[in-house]
């Protein structure tokens, strides 16, 4: 059996069954989407295994139709990443079982449980911090902060993140804070199938023209229009402080890279300690890594024993089962 990477992640089962997940064009038996980041979503109308918030998703951004289905071979954990993230476990019929992480988080925060890494043979994860240089703060402490800079800083600020994901903590913590939230019509699109599936209020008034950003509001922004030209004179005409919120915050050129005047380590992944942790827990026989560090992680997989190296987009690797 194989694991490729192709369009997507393809396993390919003892009884000749493929699974396909995450392809912008699926062609496999089984289709999984792990979560409803445009980067891992697939193109047009789709049936898929995935969550019903996914799927909600998927349909809410992309304008066309993401159905969900199940498939008895794949069981969904949840991946802590966004709202609706699943990893897929699947099992062949000899018995192998594989985990495809899609992106993860172990961290439970805000309405999120971490992923708990289960046992199997394959691992195929996701390594977008997988250097040790990539040490996350602990969350409340990450959190006190950004509460402590949104009292104390005496202006409007507007706040950037991904439209899925570190928009809608923004909104939660800007709230808390005591600031009066606004958001765009993008960002509303994701918080609206969140709040009907998980229950969470989302305090945002839509932001247009017509307002005026005031001492006390706090203005949340996908982090696609950090650069944009209007945005920008936008924040500079109302004397506004700007942050950035990533994972990437913890090298400081991040805050020069998007012209924040003050950046949070708040991410959606896991750190090289979380990604280490999981490997240890889920115990393969073999591993795959993927994104960001993934040719740095391999070789630190490695080096600690295990059998581990990156996949790279249209190299096959033959398992040795
Ligand atoms: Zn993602």
């Amino acid at each position: 059996m194989t694991v490729r990477y192709r369009d997507g992640i393809e396993i390919e089962l003892s009884d000749g069954t493929r699974i396909v997940c995450d392809a912008d064009d699926p062609d496999g038996d089984v289709t999984v989407v792990s979560h409803a980041h445009g980067d891992h979503l697939p193109d047009g109308e789709t049936t898929a295994v995935c969550s019903a918030l996914t799927a909600a998703l998927g349909t809410a951004r992309r304008d066309e139709a993401l159905h969900r289905t199940t498939d008895d071979r794949v069981e969904l954990l949840p991946a802590g990443h966004v709202a609706g993230s699943r990893a897929a476990v699947v099992t062949d019929p000899d018995g192998t079982r594989y985990c495809y992480t899609g992106d993860i988080c172990t961290r439970s925060r805000f309405y999120l449980s971490g992923f708990e890494a289960p046992d199997v043979d394959v691992l195929i994860t996701e390594a977008t911090y997988g250097e040790p240089e990539y040490q996350f703060p602990d969350h409340d402490d990450i959190v006190d902060q950004i509460l402590d800079w949104l009292a104390d800083t005496d202006a409007p600020v507007v706040l950037f993140g991904y439209a899925l994901g570190r928009a809608q903590k923004l909104q939660l913590l800007a709230e808390q804070a005591g600031r009066t939230v606004y958001t765009t019509d993008a960002v509303q699109r994701v918080n609206e199938p969140i709040a009907e599936h998980l229950g969470v209020e989302f305090p945002a008034a839509n932001f247009d023209e017509s307002v005026e950003l005031d001492v006390g509001d706090a203005l949340v922004l996908p982090m696609t229009t950090a650069r944009i030209g209007w945005i920008e004179d936008l924040a500079e005409e109302a004397d506004a402080k700007t942050a950035g919120f990533s994972g990437w915050a913890v090298d400081s050129a991040y805050r020069f890279r998007g012209n924040f005047d003050t950046a949070f380590p708040l991410s959606d992944h896991g750190d090289f300690a979380e990604l280490c942790a999981l490997v240890e827990t889920a115990d393969p026989d073999r591993i795959y890594t993927q994104h960001g560090s993934g040719d740095a992680f391999a070789e630190h997989l490695t080096s600690e024993g295990y059998d581990a190296t990156t996949i790279k987009q249209n190299q096959t690797s033959l398992s040795e089962f």
